[in-house]
């Protein structure tokens, strides 16, 4: 195992990254403004640009020309930024997500209180 003050490799990255992404989702108004949905959408479209793992950037690219960011609502993102997770999911040959659980799973915690 590799220690812990290592810089993030490819898989650290995407934890921490999907932990940015999916927690800003999750706390996304439900109504959001003009400037609010203009920003998130600047932030989303800006990662095939910057996104530090050049192959990951570039399959987000092709995957968002596919399917554009919605930013209408948080649950609409919320179900948007899961949907590309689960792409990259079925890529890298792991299981799909459940996406009606992303609220439990990023914002609310489970029902028994585990994590409160
Ligand atoms: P992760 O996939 O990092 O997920 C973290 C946690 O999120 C999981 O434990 C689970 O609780 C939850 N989760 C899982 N799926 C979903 C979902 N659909 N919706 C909501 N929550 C979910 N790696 C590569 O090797 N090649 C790539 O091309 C590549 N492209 C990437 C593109 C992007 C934009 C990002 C952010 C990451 C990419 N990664 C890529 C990294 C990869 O997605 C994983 O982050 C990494 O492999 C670590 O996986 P993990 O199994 O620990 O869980």
């Amino acid at each position: 195992t590799r220690p812990a003050n290592c810089p993030p490799d490819v898989e650290d990255l995407g934890r921490a990254t999907w932990t940015f992404l999916h927690t800003t989702a999750a706390y996304y108004p439900d109504k959001p403004t003009v400037t609010q949905r203009a920003s998130m959408l600047s932030l989303l479209r800006s990662l095939p640009t910057l996104y530090p793992c050049g192959h990951c950037a570039s399959h987000l690219g092709e995957n968002m020309k596919e399917h554009p960011p919605r930013v209408g609502s948080r649950s609409e993102l919320s179900k948007w930024l899961c949907e590309r997770h689960n792409d990259v999911n079925v890529r890298l040959g792991k299981e799909k997500f459940d996406c009606a659980k992303v609220d439990e799973r990023w914002k609310d915690g489970p029902p028994d209180g585990s994590c409160d």
